[in-house]
């Protein structure tokens, strides 16, 4: 039986890169409002929940062919989450005489579940905003994404 050989994932040919302030306002703000960080364009949602494979406009690679992107994706979200959760307790000591804990006790869970959903998307594309501003997109990588129409070369399964 013949052995397929099967292409590496792509490392990035650029080195990090000391970014700007514009290019990342510019990173960010395409990513929080649901569009490619690397086109300004998309679609780049399959689903709420789910990014398409690649970006509908410049087909990069919504995970840049990288097993492991969704860790960072993870850490952002954990984050907004955190932050969205002490807002509202911060929100919720300023306006009350006396904190409702009880209250809290159940809400703080719930609101904590709700966002896990609704910011996934954004810390999806934060994430790839993250890494497109530490390590640029390099025609050769863009041309890599547009070869192929699968996710990831190497298949972790085989
Ligand atoms: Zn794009």
């Amino acid at each position: 039986m013949m052995k397929r050989e099967t292409p590496q994932e792509m490392d990035t040919h650029s080195d990090l890169a000391l970014p700007s302030l514009g290019r990342t306002l510019t990173l960010f703000g395409r990513a929080f409002t649901l569009r490619c960080p690397n086109c300004g364009k998309g679609p780049v949602l399959q689903h709420p929940l789910k990014l398409r494979v690649k970006c509908g406009t410049c087909a990069m690679r919504m995970q840049r062919g990288e097993h492991d992107s969704f860790l960072g994706a993870i850490f952002i979200l954990f984050t907004m989450v955190g932050l969205a959760n002490y807002a509202l307790l911060l929100l919720t000591a300023a306006v009350t005489d006396e904190t409702p804990w009880d209250v809290l006790e159940w809400s703080m869970p719930l609101v904590t579940l709700l966002l896990l959903f609704l910011l996934y998307p954004f810390a999806k594309l934060g994430w790839l905003a993250f890494d497109l501003m530490l390590r640029p997109m390099t025609p050769a990588e863009l041309e890599w994404h547009r070869e192929s129409d699968i996710e990831f070369e190497v298949d972790l399964d085989a």
